[in-house]
């Protein structure tokens, strides 16, 4: 059977770290809402642990929804279109949109997704991205509320892939440049 960690060149943030963070990333964003209502949108499939990790630790009253949106495909590569493939059930006219993603990194992504969701009157929209690449922006967006900043490496764990692999790892780790060079 495959062991998927021995892919993995080097652990960035561990599972306790994560949970750590997680919790100050909530009280800043329980501080930022108070008692308003929140939409939290999911950016499928990246975000999902991320997003029910934060969730829990929030004390706003909030609504769950999700889109899935195509970026990476199976490629490293980012394609700067987005294709909604899941999108939500929620009408967020007059909402506070709370989107959550699992990392920035081209903004490509984003700079096409915001638009389309402001356009439908929110009555606000804001950015949570667990992680964040800030060296490798090439759209100007930015977070509200980021979890880590990381160097430009390929990451995956706690929701990120490779190919639909390593999601599930506790922890955050940069993968192996050879398993996804030797997929090219
Ligand atoms: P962007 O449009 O900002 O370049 O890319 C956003 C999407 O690309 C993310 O939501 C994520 O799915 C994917 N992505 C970007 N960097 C990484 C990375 O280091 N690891 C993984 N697994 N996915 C990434
Ligand atoms: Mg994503």
């Amino acid at each position: 059977m495959k062991n998927w960690e021995q892919d993995v060149k080097k652990v960035l943030f561990h599972q306790e770290e994560i949970a750590i963070r997680i919790k100050e990333l909530a009280g800043a964003i329980n501080e930022y809402y108070g008692d308003k209502e929140l939409v939290l949108v999911g950016i499928l499939k990246g975000s999902a642990i991320f997003f029910a990790d934060l969730a829990r630790e929030l004390s706003c009253p909030v609504m769950f929804d999700f889109m899935c949106v195509s970026s990476y495909g199976s490629s490293a590569v980012s394609s700067g279109m987005v294709d909604i493939k899941k999108d939500l059930t929620t009408d967020i006219a007059g909402k506070n949109v709370l989107l959550i993603e699992d990392i920035l990194d081209t903004g490509n992504t984003l700079h096409e997704l915001l638009p389309i969701l402001s356009e439908r009157k929110p009555a606000s929209l804001k950015l949570c991205c667990f992680l964040n690449k800030p060296d490798r922006r090439q759209k100007p967006i930015q977070a509200d509320f980021t979890g880590f900043y990381i160097p430009d490496e390929f990451v995956v764990g706690y929701g990120l892939d490779y190919n639909e692999n390593y999601r599930n790892l506790p922890y955050v780790g940069i993968l192996k440049r050879n398993v996804y060079e030797d997929c090219e």
